[in-house]
């Protein structure tokens, strides 16, 4: 009988902790890292075990799967600050899967750095948020060599769907910028309009019901306004900080190769402003209150009072 092999898991976040469970759940034996306790804590509960640090994880998995929250981190987690330390170097690791949004550039850059010491790089950022990360229907965008991508398939299926987007790790984060630049601007466009429509005596959750049948639908009007807006709960559990540095990380790159995003520098500036305002840790969905400060309302279902 072949023993199950092991896999690594570093980044026990939002998105993370729930992934790595799913893992646990479909039968597969995962060695684990984060830097929260309560993270390592509830994935032990589910059966992980823990290590001590990446470096650790990557001695004893020949997968690793990293969910971290910036190209700093990832970098830091990869490169190590001493060379003892990093992936790069471990006793297993033979292939690199990054679910982290960090950008073409330095995962073109990082996937040069891992591959010249043997270790295959799977650019491979997912989208559709915390409960499609505890469901299992997140996409899965993975860039890399057509084989690695069949070789992983049925392991990244556990998390959602996967894409094949191409052969080069980057452009699977170029997939994801792009889409999480129409996400942002579906959020912040649709506060303007939720606004615009509840200054004017309208209820929100009438507006969402309406839109959702109509031409202006999309997913912040489907999820986000119903869920956590309307309610005041405010609780998606996506920190406006990496929003923000997904929709400023695609205005870099587009100017870089020459494309003109005049919508998304407007959307890039009210992100901006939720981070200096609201902080980096606050829930992306708190962008609306920017949004209803200046135009002096609350987005919150109508009372019997203050309806007509
Ligand atoms: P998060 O901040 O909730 O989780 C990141 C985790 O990484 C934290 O638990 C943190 O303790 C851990 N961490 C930080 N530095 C570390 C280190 N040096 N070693 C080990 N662990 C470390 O972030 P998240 O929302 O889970 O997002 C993770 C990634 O997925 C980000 O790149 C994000 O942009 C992307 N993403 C998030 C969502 C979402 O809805 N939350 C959706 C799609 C993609």
């Amino acid at each position: 009988m072949t023993e199950t092999p092991m896999l690594g898991f570093i980044g026990l976040g939002n998105m993370g902790l729930p992934m790595a469970s799913r893992m646990l759940a479909a039968g597969h034996k995962l060695v684990a890292f984060d830097l929260r306790r309560e993270a390592c804590d509830a994935l032990a509960a589910q059966g992980a075990e823990i290590a001590t640090s990446p470096r650790a994880v990557a001695d004893r998995a020949k997968t690793v799967f990293l969910s971290l929250p910036t190209p700093q981190v990832v970098r830091a987690v990869i490169e190590g600050q001493h060379q003892a330390e990093g992936l790069i170097g471990a006793a297993s690791i033979k292939v690199l899967v990054d679910l982290s949004t960090t950008g073409a550039s330095i995962t073109k850059a990082l996937a040069q750095q891992v591959q010249a010491v043997g270790i295959r790089y799977v650019d491979s950022p997912v989208s559709g948020g915390v409960n499609g990360a505890v469901k299992g229907t997140l996409a899965v965008m993975c860039a890399c060599a057509r084989t690695d991508y069949e070789s992983l398939e049925a392991l990244l299926s556990v998390f959602g769907k996967a894409f094949h987007v191409g052969e080069t790790p980057g452009l699977g984060q170029s997939m994801k910028l792009a889409n999480n630049m129409l996400s942002a601007t579906a959020m912040a466009a649709s506060a303007e309009a939720i606004a615009f429509g509840v200054k004017q005596g309208l209820d929100p959750m009438v507006m969402a019901e309406v839109i959702n049948v109509s031409t202006g639908a999309n997913t912040a009007i489907r999820d986000k306004f119903p869920k956590a807006i309307i309610p005041r709960l405010f609780n998606f559990g996506f920190a406006s900080g990496l929003m923000n540095k997904d929709v400023q990380l695609c205005l870099q790159e587009a100017q870089a190769c020459g494309v003109p995003m005049a919508v998304g520098s407007a959307v890039g500036a009210i992100w901006n402003e939720t981070v200096e305002q609201l902080g980096a840790e606050s829930d992306f969905t708190e962008v609306a209150k920017i949004i209803e400060t200046k135009a002096g309302v609350v987005i919150e279902v109508k009372t019997p009072s203050s309806k007509e």
